[in-house]
């Protein structure tokens, strides 16, 4: 049975129009679907009962109830979800001054191998259908407000791109979540022919986890880098569209010893010279099992005002949620020991 959940406006049209409806109908499901929350039929109370008794014989609307919420000493939240599957992903719920960021998964583990991310080395279960992408939004719209979707949880979303970019729509369409295209962000590893892609097929935020200066470096933390050296990937970041007076974000993860010195940040300067974008500095989260180290303070803050003194727009990320390990790099789509029951 088709779950409306995975269609996007225009392949509702068709499936609408490939049953005798009229094509119009397809808005006011949307509309009923993501800005109404809706989930039965029963509810659409604007079509008529004989087309809602059929629309669900012939359809589903699928929803993902959240398992556990965890809540962090900072006001964090982080989801889990259990999937049809049985495999589980998570989501993060980051309330900041008057607004709540939503950061999703896009993918079941991760198949890049980063050497700092958790999420990494659990390698890829499978990539997520539309529907559960979007439901991770819809599931927390129940409680709160959201104001900006982040694509930075579990996964590379740029390795999902056709069920991404069906999100990315019905996130931003006036007849979707209505959320503004500035309040969107992907983030991507650096799959270079799919960020050219994405460019061409919607208009985003666009982040690119950067994390090392040195090919020789990048190709050891992110062996994505051998496939897409830093030349390449950066070439694409120039010619990626940017509307109006929006910047690129740099993720920068800063691991003591390896790309934190003062030579990284004088080679970060040069590599990202002419690329309008911002950088955005995250201290390593530390994970059992991962030998690299977060750098202390003090080296933190003198790369910061390093890039700061080159009128590089820059924020070091506070970690928010390290107490349920809802911090970058931290999602493993498991529970925590501490509350599994069933051990
Ligand atoms: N796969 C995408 C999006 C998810 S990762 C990507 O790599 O961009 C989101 C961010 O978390 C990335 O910028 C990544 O560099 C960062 N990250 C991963 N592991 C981390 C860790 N242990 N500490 C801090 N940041 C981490
Ligand atoms: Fe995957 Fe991103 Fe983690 Fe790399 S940093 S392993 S691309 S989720």
């Amino acid at each position: 049975m088709i779950d409306v959940k995975n269609l996007s406006l225009e392949e509702l049209e068709n499936f609408l129009l490939g049953v005798g409806k009229e094509k119009y109908r397809a808005r006011q499901i949307f509309k009923w679907l993501y800005q109404k929350q809706a989930t039965s039929f029963a509810e659409m109370t604007n079509l008529s009962k004989e087309f809602r008794q059929d629309l669900a014989v012939r359809a589903m609307i699928s929803s993902l109830q959240p398992e556990v919420v965890e809540l962090s000493v900072d006001g964090t939240r982080k989801y889990l979800f259990r999937l049809v599957d049985g495999s589980c992903i998570e989501s993060v719920l980051i309330p900041e001054e008057g607004r709540n960021t939503l950061c999703i998964s896009s993918q079941v583990g991760c198949a890049m191998g980063c050497a700092f991310c958790l999420t990494g080395t659990f390698k890829l279960t499978r990539n997520l259908t539309s529907a559960e992408i979007i439901n991770q939004v819809c599931a927390v719209l129940q409680e709160v407000p959201v104001n900006n979707v982040v694509f930075m949880g579990m996964g590379e979303p740029l390795a999902n791109l056709d069920n991404v970019i069906r999100v990315l729509k019905t996130l931003t369409s006036p007849d979707g979540m209505q959320i503004s295209t500035r309040k969107v962000t992907v983030s991507t590893s650096g799959l270079v022919p799919e960020l050219e892609r994405l460019g061409r097929e919607v208009t985003v935020n666009l982040a690119v986890s950067l994390n090392a200066t040195t090919d020789e470096e990048r190709d050891r933390l992110m062996p994505v880098n051998r496939r897409y050296p830093l030349k390449e990937l950066l070439t694409a970041c120039k010619r990626f569209p940017l509307p109006g007076g929006r910047m690129i974000t740099f993720e920068y993860v800063l691991i003591s010893g390896v790309n934190d010195s003062l030579d990284d940040a004088k080679r970060l300067v040069k590599l990202i010279h002419g690329i309008p974008s911002k950088v955005n500095l995250i201290a390593f989260n530390e994970h059992e099992g991962c030998s690299l180290r977060r750098p202390d303070q003090a080296t933190i803050d003198r790369f910061h005002k390093f890039l700061l003194d080159k009128n590089i727009t820059v924020i070091t990320r506070s970690s928010r949620g390290a107490d349920i390990s809802a911090a970058c790099g931290q999602l493993r789509g498991k529970l925590e020991k501490s509350v599994t029951s069933d051990k």
